[in-house]
């Protein structure tokens, strides 16, 4: 077949965020990395360091570790959902009242520059930019990366945001 005559499967750029305050915080993260890397259809582009940070909203829990990757995927954002939906229960996550302390939480933050609000999905993610654990490690691999709703860079949006309530550590990685 002539390179013409190749089918050309569309790719998009998504963001995922991370995050784990139960169990083995760090090692969850790196499973949850690792199932994504064994996904047809996903190509892990670049993960961000990994960041501790106070739970937003709910008190007295462990805290939490989060991070952001950035992929490449063929997958619709249906799918994509489903995709992280089977990995959160195959490490071990009960669907359970929100705000409860979790093994692994997996959000889609942005699909290419797609804008959607239905019930199962808002893209992007209804409080991304809101919250500093996503805005950093964002800034950190993407900082030019443009919000669609706001058309504004995350370098931007993350200089106007109040996040002196929101402790966010970076963690040494000597540390893992
Ligand atoms: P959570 O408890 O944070 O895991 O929320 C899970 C619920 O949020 C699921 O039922 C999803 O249908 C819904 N949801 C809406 N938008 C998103 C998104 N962008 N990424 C992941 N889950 C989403």
């Amino acid at each position: 077949m002539s390179a013409l005559k190749t089918p050309v499967e569309k790719t998009f750029r998504a963001y995922i965020g991370l995050g784990s305050n139960l169990g083995k915080r760090l090692g969850n993260i790196r499973s949850a990395i690792a199932a994504l890397e064994q996904v047809p259809g996903i190509a892990i582009i670049k993960v961000s360091s990994i960041y501790e940070t106070e739970p937003v909203g709910v008190p007295n829990q462990q805290k939490f570790l989060n991070s952001v990757a950035e992929i490449e995927t063929r997958l619709s954002p249906a799918e994509l959902l489903t995709t992280l939906q089977r990995i959160e229960k195959h490490m071990g996550r009960q669907r359970q009242q929100k705000g409860e302390p979790r093994i692994i939480d997996l959000d889609i933050l942005y699909y290419g520059q797609l804008v959607i609000s239905t019930e199962e999905l808002s893209i992007p993610h209804a409080e991304a930019v809101k919250r500093a654990f996503v805005m950093i490690p964002l800034l950190e691999i993407s900082p030019n990366h443009i919000d669609p709703s706001s058309r504004k860079k995350i370098k931007e949006i993350l200089s106007r945001l109040d996040i002196s309530n929101q402790a966010v550590r970076k963690l040494d990685k000597s540390r893992y």
